[in-house]
């Protein structure tokens, strides 16, 4: 079964389920920019900083309604086939 690594957030997937379905990735929103910080306790003592994720890959299906065709959302950074 075929692995990817998307390019835009480095998660690693399958472009097919188990079951034989189709998997369409998309990016989480969000990057953690600063990680928050604990106390010996665990208590958050500054919690963490995150950003809008830029270039976000989303490959779920859209369709042109005059060209039929369909197309992913974003390609964003695009992917990697891993080995
Ligand atoms: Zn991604």
């Amino acid at each position: 079964m075929t692995t990817v690594q998307c390019n835009s957030c480095k998660a690693t997937y399958s472009p097919q389920q188990a079951d034989g379905s189709a998997y369409f990735h998309a990016c989480s929103p969000d990057v953690v920019t600063t990680p928050a910080v604990f106390d010996a306790a665990g208590k958050i003592t500054a919690p963490e900083a995150r950003a809008p994720r830029a270039n976000i890959r989303n490959e779920n299906l859209i369709l042109d309604p005059q060209t039929k065709q369909a197309t992913i959302v974003s390609a964003g950074n695009g992917v990697t086939v891993l080995p």
